[in-house]
């Protein structure tokens, strides 16, 4: 199966696409995850690309593009993916169609994870990582045992998280409406336990 996933921060993104590439047995493709190995790495795309990433802002199509046609080439993507986070404009989209058509394969579906922003910001803002074991939890609905190292990360502040949802709603605002014309779409509620959402993803992909 070729996906991709989208949903805002703190909707459970990471779990599910987590869950999905051991279902589905096919590897998760991040341009972030990708860009940041670049950068740690100091290659010359990776430096390039930290001007941009530095300054909150969305690194050049083409940098992007480039990153995913090749990593595409892999033997383990061969069979399908799981896209997260590209394609974020719709230009990325439709060169995703382009690198996609050129290898005679297309998307199966975009998978949306849908959760109200109020409860968004309640899940970030009470996110706390055990900086020993990398365990996270949250205050209210899953609180640490007593001897945790608690770190609440920067991008989790209310300020941060506020800032962050504006940008995800701004960016799905032309990219969700042009994978729907496509009936690509694949709304899912991402209110729940993760074994509920999870349980929901396979039955919108109509997977048993
Ligand atoms: P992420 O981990 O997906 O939030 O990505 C971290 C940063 O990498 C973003 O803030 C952008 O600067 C850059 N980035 C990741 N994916 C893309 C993309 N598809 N298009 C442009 N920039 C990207």
């Amino acid at each position: 199966m070729r996906l991709v996933l989208v949903g805002p921060p703190a909707s459970g993104k990471g779990t599910q696409a987590a869950s999905l590439c051991d279902r589905l047995r096919v590897p998760k493709i991040s341009t972030g995850d990708m860009l940041r190995a670049a950068r740690a790495a100091g290659t010359p795309l990776g430096v390039a690309a930290d001007r941009f990433m530095s300054a909150g802002k969305l690194v050049p199509d083409e940098v992007v593009i480039g990153l995913v046609d090749e990593r595409l080439d892999a033997e383990d993507a061969r069979a399908g993916f799981i896209l997260d986070g590209f394609p974020r404009t719709v230009p990325q989209a439709e060169s995703l169609s382009g690198l996609l058509a050129r290898r005679g394969q297309v998307l199966d579906a975009v998978v949306q994870i849908d959760v109200p922003r109020g409860l968004l910001v309640e899940r970030a803002t009470l996110r706390r990582t055990d900086k020993r074991t990398g365990q996270i939890y949250h205050l209210k609905y899953n609180p640490p045992p007593p001897d945790a190292e608690l770190e609440h990360r920067a991008d989790d502040r209310e300020e941060t998280v506020a800032k962050r949802l504006d940008e995800y709603e701004a960016m799905t605002a032309a990219l969700l409406p042009h994978y729907d014309q496509q009936g690509l779409l694949r709304r899912v509620d991402g209110v729940g336990k993760p074994a509920e959402v999870f349980a929901r993803i396979l039955q919108a992909l109509g997977i048993q």
